[in-house]
């Protein structure tokens, strides 16, 4: 779910389908992910008369160090951000600005399952709102709704009768849709589109999920292994539009008020009752898992079911959990698949084209049709050559580029770049060290060494890195017998060679020795 839930790559996934399909996506306010679309930033606030973005660090939450600007040197080109436009015109309750979390429930991936909770928070600011000025917009508490910024104001009142949940500066979200509905707005419209908006955002990482899914529990025919609770950021402006702001992972279910407590309880235990987590559940799958491997000892064999019949299996399945969720669904509300729901479809293959293209599995697919038929298959929209990324994946000299593989459509934005970089471990360095045995820092250690290394008083272990290296490099013959014998087993036991019981013990005699060491 990082693939949703953090700031850049929600901008990266949705920031793709948008240009595709640029009337549907547009409850995401355009984002740029900075320093890399520096460029674009920097054209868009000239272009604008008024341009006032707000600038969130790439991976924060709880509104930490987040800033409105409209001044494009306000904004450090060193550091990662997500810039997003700034919503000016936000509908006002009391004359503040609020936001709407909205938790979602997802009980599968593949197919996609959601469910929308009737229940939420809606978070206030503080501040009566204003349209941002220099004047105001490092007010915080007058533009930002999170809960962690404005509980300090001394403004801030808290809702101390989870019955009366229309007061303070967090109310529930029944409340929220019921003063709309007396304002007279439509309020059902609403639904609908924030049900629409939290679907396509799932669309755009269904195959994604899925992929890794099936790649984790290619025998689960139920596809009910695990399931999500997201808490979604929502904002509506005067139109009643509403926009994703953000998607939580990990939506806080702590409660600082009798109101939090009575939500967020049921929104944690109607989720339970639905994806039906049970104790017997849990022990028969685990006897079922037992007999299986058992079956597997004896006759040496992996039983396969045919595919018909998985196929019969799995719609057994659905329907039977169809019907579970039907009796159990409390306050979650089914939004997908419902009626009509192949509207979606065209998203979710959209998403898979995209995610193909960027694993490059779309190669692949098009070399193997490509040895099949003579004919070269050429894509419809030729955009970028193969001569683009010659740098960053060598080609052998004498193997030639199809005409489909030259053609194929890359994606080639800066973000993709930047976000296909591999993490690089600090510490994993191996210059001067053994493979893969790190003792700069003791998490890491204990993560590379083999156990058996641990027997090293602490003190020790820095002290005899050097030696340990120099011994193993240099000939172990030339050295006294006892020095031989350390040089090997300590070799041994950091490779993960299991030692023998007696190399063991002339470790330990080694290092209880301390004059070896010195
Ligand atoms: P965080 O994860 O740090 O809470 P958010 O993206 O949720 O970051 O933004 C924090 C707050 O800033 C939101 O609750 C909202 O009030 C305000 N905000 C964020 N993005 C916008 C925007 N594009 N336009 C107007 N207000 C915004």
């Amino acid at each position: 779910m990082y693939l949703i839930s953090r700031k850049n790559y929600l901008a990266f996934n949705l920031g793709k389908l948008k240009k595709l399909f640029p009337n549907s996506y547009n409850f995401f306010p355009r984002t740029w992910v900075v320093p890399c679309d520096m460029g674009d930033l920097k054209s868009f606030l000239l272009s604008k008369k008024n341009p006032y973005v707000i600038v969130k660090p790439e991976a924060s939450c709880q509104g930490r160090g987040i800033y409105i600007t409209k001044k494009i040197d306000d904004i450090n080109s060193d550091e990662r951000h997500v810039v997003q436009e700034y919503l000016t015109k936000p509908y006002l309750i009391d004359d503040l600005k609020f936001d709407l979390r909205i938790y979602v429930l997802i009980t599968s991936c593949d197919p996609l399952r959601i469910f929308v909770h009737e229940d939420g928070l809606t978070r206030f600011a503080t501040e009566e709102y204003e349209k941002p000025s220099s004047n105001n917009v490092e007010d915080m508490c007058m533009h930002l709704t999170n809960y962690a910024i404005n509980k300090n104001n001394p403004n801030f009142v808290q809702n101390e009768d989870p019955e009366c949940d229309d007061v303070g500066h967090k109310r529930s979200l029944i409340s929220t849709y019921e003063y709309l509905q007396e304002e007279g707005y439509d309020i059902n419209g609403l639904k609908e589109r924030i049900d629409d908006m939290i679907i396509k955002t799932l669309c755009s990482v269904q195959p994604n999920l899925s992929h890794h899914y099936r790649s984790c529990q290619p025998e689960d025919y139920s596809r009910a292994m695990c399931f999500e609770v997201l808490g979604f950021d929502v904002i509506i402006d005067k139109k009643l539009n509403p926009y994703v702001l953000e998607v939580n992972h990990t939506p806080s279910f702590s409660t600082d008020s009798p109101l939090d407590r009575k939500i967020k309880k049921r929104v944690i235990s109607e989720a339970l009752e639905l994806v039906n987590v049970t104790l017997q559940n849990r022990k028969k799958y685990y006897k079922k898992l037992k007999e299986e491997v058992l079956k597997r000892t004896m006759t040496g064999k992996l039983e396969r079911i045919p595919k018909e019949e998985k196929q019969e299996l799995i719609e057994t399945l659905q329907k039977k959990r169809n019907n579970y969720e039907k009796k159990h669904c409390g306050g979650y509300r089914k939004i997908y698949p419902i009626e009509n729901y192949e509207k979606y479809n065209k998203y979710i293959e959209a998403a898979d084209n995209l995610w193909q293209e960027w694993t490059g599995a779309k190669i692949l697919r098009t070399r193997k049709i490509e040895a099949k038929s003579p004919v070269p298959s050429v894509p419809p929209r030729p955009t970028r050559t193969m001569s683009n990324f010659s740098r960053s994946k060598p080609q052998s000299a004498n193997k030639k580029l199809s005409e489909a593989e030259k053609i194929i459509e890359r994606p080639s934005s800066s973000i993709f770049e930047r976000l296909s970089q591999p993490t690089i471990r600090k510490f994993r360095s191996t210059a001067g060290y053994l493979p893969g045995v790190v003792y700069d820092e003791k998490k890491d250690m204990k993560k590379d060494t083999p156990n058996s290394v641990n027997l090293l008083p602490e003190c020790d272990k820095i002290a005899i890195k050097p030696r340990i290296y120099n011994e193993i490099n240099c000939l172990p013959t030339s050295k006294p017998l006892s020095h031989r014998n350390t040089a090997y087993t300590l070799k041994d036991l950091l490779i993960g060679r299991p030692a023998s019981s007696a190399k063991i013990k002339h470790m330990e005699f080694v290092f209880r020795n301390k004059q070896y060491l010195a």
